[in-house]
This record gives C-alpha cells, sequence and structure tokens, in this order.
C-alpha cells in the first residue's frame, strides 16, 4: 500500500505538492469515492485512482539488465561526453535508472529500474546482497593471496568483509571468481591491487539472485518471472 499523493505523482500526474492540492481539493476518486485525506493508502494495482473523474494509469514497475560493456560510463548524462550505459537501452516511456555503477572498465551485469524502493534496498549495506565478480589478472594468484581475499584485505578504507574466492584458471594469465557483499568503490580493483595482482579484466557476472547467463555484452533484457520474485 503507498500513500496517495505519491502514487499520483509517480504517474505522471503532477509534483508531489500539486497532487495534495487535488486531493484536498476533492478532485481524486478511489473506486469511485471522493478521498480529501492526505496519506490515505492505497494499492493501485488493485484500485481505481481517478482526478476530476480521469482513471490515472500506475507507473509498471521495470526491471531490466544489461551486460554493459567496457568503455562506457555508468550515469545517465557525462560532462566529458563519454558515452553512457542509457544509450544502450530501450526507448520506454518510463525513466530507468541504474542501480549501483560499474566502472568504465569494467563489464558485466548491471540492473536498471525505474522502482526507487527497490534500488534503496538492493543497494542498501544492511541487505548484504551478493556481487559476483569474475577477475583476470597477469600471473598467479597463489594459495596465500586467495586465502587473503577472502578472509580480508586492508585497503585504506578498512578490512574487506569475508569473501567466496574460486579459482578458474592459473597461469601467465589467471581467472578467479569472487564473491564480495561490499560495494565499496572500485573495491575489487583495489583488493588486488593491494595484492599486487594487475587487473586486466573484470566482470560482473550476478547481482544477488540475478546472473548474467548467456546475454550477449551490450544486450538487455526483462527479468523472468523467477528472477522477478526472487528480486520482490
Ligand atoms: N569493483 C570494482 O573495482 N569495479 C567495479 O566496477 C565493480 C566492483
Amino acid at each position: 500500500m503507498e500513500r496517495l499523493q505519491k502514487v499520483l505523482a509517480h504517474a505522471g500526474v503532477a509534483s508531489r505538492r500539486k497532487c495534495e492540492s487535488l486531493i484536498t481539493e476533492g478532485r481524486v476518486t478511489v473506486d469511485g469515492e471522493k478521498v480529501v485525506e492526505l496519506g490515505y493508502k492505497v494499492d493501485p494495482s488493485q484500485q481505481v485512482i481517478a482526478v476530476d473523474g480521469k482513471p490515472v494509469k500506475a507507473e509498471r514497475k521495470v526491471v531490466l539488465l544489461l551486460n554493459k560493456p567496457t568503455a562506457y560510463v555508468t550515469t545517465v548524462s557525462d560532462p566529458e561526453g563519454r558515452r553512457t550505459v542509457m544509450s544502450l537501452l530501450p526507448q520506454i516511456e518510463e525513466r530507468l535508472y541504474p542501480v549501483g555503477r560499474l566502472d568504465y572498465d569494467t563489464s558485466g551485469l548491471l540492473l536498471f529500474t525505474n522502482d526507487g524502493a527497490l534500488t534503496e534496498r538492493l543497494l542498501h549495506p544492511s541487505h548484504d546482497i551478493e556481487k559476483v565478480y569474475r577477475v583476470t589478472v597477469t600471473g598467479q594468484v597463489d594459495r596465500e593471496a586467495r586465502r587473503t581475499l577472502s578472509e580480508g584485505v586492508q585497503l585504506d578504507d578498512g578490512m574487506t568483509a569475508p569473501a567466496r574466492v574460486e579459482l578458474m584458471r592459473q597461469g601467465e594469465e589467471s581467472v578467479v571468481q569472487i564473491a564480495i557483499h561490499e560495494g565499496r568503490n572500485r573495491q575489487v580493483r583495489r583488493m588486488f591491487d593491494a595484492l599486487k595482482l594487475p587487473v586486466k579484466r573484470l566482470k560482473r557476472m550476478a547481482f544477488g539472485p540475478i546472473a548474467l547467463g548467456h546475454l550477449k555484452t551490450g544486450d538487455w533484457r526483462l527479468l523472468d518471472p523467477a528472477e522477478w520474485k526472487a528480486l520482490y
């Protein structure tokens, strides 16, 4: 259930303040009944809300995932004129925003949504969402380095929390998959830098219950019903 003025504002009727006036002026009905009380709770998926007798279309919630290529910035616009991830999204009515950020040089799974509450929940540190990264480094990631990565690396903003580390390939160039529960700025790169392991490629494979799967670089898709259920 959401506050009536918020639902009206989200549906693009007017600003939050103007929507409050519409309510107090008696111009809003819920299931045909006039509502003048601010903060009245409604369920927009179940109830018909109308302004001056005209039904308001509630904005649908959209969540999509993009396989971000490198050399794109994760912002809505870039003052330096670099390409932004927004240019890779479909032209749809809803205004989508990225859920968090991937570095310019990082590729992989990036979620977008118009659901601010979902974004807040997914990014809040208390929710402990797991993020899985595949890291390609120059040189070998020996047992000691893997142990340090999993137990905690001393960074200038503090020790990292325990992480799951899996060695995928060992050689002149090695590949490690690391699952972390934090989201500090450039965290994975800084963890490997601290161990003198130069990162050549960094790709996010999963974000909580959502995995990149076989989505091609630069492509996007909507969540499937099972993923939707897992997020909400
Ligand atoms: N960690 C990084 O260092 N970079 C990213 O883009 C994401 C996680």
